[in-house]
């Protein structure tokens, strides 16, 4: 059984999760339906392993200390823990919730409104029923039940009505691909659909480069992508890879990539302002314009890493300075895609003349890259066309009024800029795979911290999230797969970049 989508979403994840109910009410099985066995720490599970089996009630004392040494354990990683018990004694409850406001983890109450002749019936039906009077029992310390978890204090009490007939749930209904982003998904009619470029980031290309960046440009518009990005960087960053993995010159790519038939737009995501002098970027962009039918975007930034200049024998000047600088590159590309060659006269910059030929064939947007309140997101409403932002919805929800703030001091409207963001998104095609992904990719971060950060889910986890973003005003999301290996992984995305088209 497939979860309810509505109910899945609205539980938070990672959580603790406290099952509440009498035998037989459906609690292993719920928890099974959604959750990965690793995730969910039994009592008659663990019976089975220090006893001699699930209703060995002489184990109960052991079973319980294991199993509290374990929800320990893995709620101090910030790792969802379901704690299958009956849940019925209230102090035992009290301490779980305990141990999740210690690990600052969600804590969810989970009862189970079975009704009473279903538990007894399939009680009956057991093995090993639990004696009658002992289920009278449980069933008669639910009475109230919800009252009293809900003055207990958890972030969430969550009721399940479990039906005698197993029919098809809603999930059921709609069919066994419903964690899959559908076109029946999408949202109100009217509301701006942000669109989706593919940044590159990291280039598994074996031993034919050119083929494998064709294959995966052709996928990527296949899949729904509008554009592809590439980082700017001379030694692979250690956020994506290592150091002596390729990381190809984005120009020179993206030149080639502009021969193909993809209509693919074409950029940086971002280049920084002290790799190249300011005329010569703009130069090399406005050629990637003409030669990809005015399909160019320019993403620029004050650059951050250090290690890559000096290896290359680049100044790395201080932030300030570097910040002089892309306010600089930016008025001298534009100057330079202006028509006409007369002289330029600006703030930062003069020129004695703007002869730079062949000019763009279309009115390349430069997007800023980089939040720095005070200063980036000022260059960025005063002299881009775009500012790309963290895809993270706390953050972007910071940063955006200091956005809107300094473009209505530059006497602009945030409307009419373009926010974009930055997602690098870990996608499963089941919570199963979810995990295996964070597990290989994760490195040396802890696991709850990496899933996080990487919002790891299944594709309706980032539908949701992506039409977040469209509520926000976000125009494109750029979408970086961390374990993007070649053309195949693309697939993954068309369903939910369907779903918002
Ligand atoms: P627990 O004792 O609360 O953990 O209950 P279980 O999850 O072990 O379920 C008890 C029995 O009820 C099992 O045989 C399940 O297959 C069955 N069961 C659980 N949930 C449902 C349900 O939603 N519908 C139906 N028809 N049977 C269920
Ligand atoms: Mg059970």
């Amino acid at each position: 059984m497939e979860p309810d989508r509505a109910e899945r979403a609205a539980l938070p994840d990672p959580a603790l999760v406290v099952l509440i109910g009498p035998s037989g009410s459906g609690k292993s099985t719920w928890a099974a339906d959604r959750y990965r066995s690793p995730e969910i720490v039994s009592s008659d599970g663990l019976r089975a392993i220090v006893g001699s089996g699930e209703h060995d009630l002489d184990a109960s004392a052991d079973a319980f200390a294991v199993l509290d040494q374990i929800v320990a354990a893995r709620a101090g990683r910030g790792l969802t823990t379901v704690i299958d018990t009956l849940g019925l004694d209230p102090q035992r409850r009290a301490g779980y919730l305990e141990i999740a406001r210690w690990a600052r983890l969600p804590a969810v109450a989970v009862i189970f409104d079975t009704d009473q002749a279903t538990c007894r019936n399939r009680n009956r039906s057991r093995d090993q029923p639990v004696p009658a009077q002992v289920l009278t029992a449980q069933l008669h310390r639910m009475r109230g039940m919800a009252a009293e978890a809900g003055a207990e204090g958890w972030d969430q009490v969550l009721r399940v009505e479990n039906r005698a007939a197993r029919g098809p749930s809603a999930a059921d209904r709609a069919g066994p691909q419903s964690d899959r982003a559908t076109p029946a998904d999408k949202g109100p009619a009217g509301s701006s659909q942000p669109e989706f470029i593919l940044q590159l980031s990291r280039f598994d290309w074996g031993d034919d480069p050119a083929a494998w960046l064709k294959a995966v440009a052709q996928a990527a518009a296949e899949a729904g992508f509008r554009g592809l990005a590439l980082m700017d960087h001379l030694i692979q960053i250690p956020q994506v890879g290592r150091a002596w993995e390729p990381i190809p010159e984005p120009l020179v790519t993206l030149g080639m990539l502009a021969g193909l038939e993809t209509g693919l737009r074409l950029g940086t995501l971002v280049t920084p302002v002290t790799f190249r002098a300011p005329g010569v970027l703009a130069k090399s962009v406005a050629t990637l314009d003409v030669l990809s039918g005015g399909r160019a975007f320019c993403g620029i930034g004050a650059g951050w890493w250090d290690r890559e200049h000096a290896a290359f024998g680049l100044r790395f000047p201080s932030a300030r300075e570097r910040l002089d600088h892309l306010e600089a590159a930016i008025e001298t590309v534009r100057a330079l895609w202006q028509p006409g060659t007369k002289a330029y006269r600006g703030d930062r910059v003069q020129l004695p003349e703007t002869t730079c030929y062949p000019r763009p064939v279309s009115a390349i947007p430069i997007l800023v890259g980089g939040s720095g309140e005070r200063r980036t997101l000022q260059i960025a409403a005063r002299l881009g066309d775009g500012c790309n932002l963290p895809s993270d919805l706390e953050v972007l929800d910071r940063k955006l009024p200091v956005l809107r703030d300094h473009c209505r001091a530059a006497g602009r409207d945030l409307a009419n800029m373009q926010v974009t963001v930055l997602d690098v998104p870990v996608i499963g095609r089941s919570r199963e795979h979810v995990a295996a992904l964070v597990e290989r990719l994760r490195g040396r971060s802890g696991a709850a911290a990496f899933a996080r950060r990487h919002h790891a889910g299944l594709a309706a986890d980032h539908l949701a999230r992506y039409r977040q973003l469209a509520e926000r005003g976000v125009s494109t999301i750029f979408v970086a797969l961390p374990d993007l290996t070649g053309p195949d992984d693309l697939a993954r995305l068309a369903p939910v970049i369907a779903a918002l088209a």
